[in-house]
């Protein structure tokens, strides 16, 4: 039998510290994976590739080894040092995680998602409203059914909701009427007082005990 090629765990960074947020995995081709990455970076729609590209393409970030695992028996055995090394740098990138689901990376990773929203809109306010206007637009009739059928069966619990004071994500009290339908969110005070909430999301992932991966 050919003799199989040790597992490499690695792991991929922004060269500038300050950008944080990577992605660890596994190969038996580094050369290969590497270029995969690389490729992917161009044209690939997953999370990972699109913060690529946001922050300055492939040429900034770098691919390096994180141990090497040579004697392995099935694929199992070295999946499961990776998954040691993805429990350790907690990678935001890695969404196939072995043994958990899309949902649960979401629910877990909640914050850091919303942050790098938040940069992604901030940085493209253009495709942000693209994007907005093409939802609405591709979904119309489906949106006003599924909203006229909801409001018939649940009349009363909405008008009680209507008026129910809520916070918004900018720490104003107010109507959960008008914080969905009315002008607040486009108004000055709303927009001052979410870039310190941003801005203190950001210095509270920084100050993780790990301090690994703050995402901005
Ligand atoms: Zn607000």
């Amino acid at each position: 039998m050919p003799r199989k090629p040790p597992a490499i765990i690695y792991i991929i960074k922004c060269k500038n510290p300050a950008i944080k947020g990577c992605y660890v995995g596994s190969t038996l081709n580094f050369k290969t994976r590497y270029n995969t990455h690389k490729q992917d970076s161009i044209n690939s729609k997953r999370l990972l590739y699109e913060y690529i590209r946001l922050t300055g393409g492939f040429k900034k970030w770098t691919m390096e080894p994180l141990a090497f695992v040579p004697n392995w028996r099935s694929g199992k055995d070295y999946r499961e040092i990776e998954k040691t090394f993805i429990e350790m740098y907690k990678p935001f990138y890695n969404q196939n995680i072995p043994n958990r689901t899309l949902n649960d990376w979401k629910k877990e990773n909640k914050e850091r998602i919303a942050i790098h929203n938040n940069t992604w809109k901030a940085k493209n306010p253009e495709k942000y409203k693209k994007y907005r206007v093409d939802y609405a637009r591709k979904n119309k009739e489906k949106m006003k059914k599924t909203t006229n059928e909801y409001y018939k069966k649940n009349r009363e619990r909405i008008l009680e909701l209507n008026n129910y004071k809520m916070t918004c994500v900018c720490g104003c009290k107010i109507s959960r009427f008008h914080l969905k339908n009315g002008k607040h969110k486009y108004s000055l005070r709303h927009h001052n007082n979410l870039l310190e909430k941003l801005k203190e999301g950001r210095e509270k992932l920084k100050s993780n005990n790990l301090n690994i991966n703050p995402l901005i």
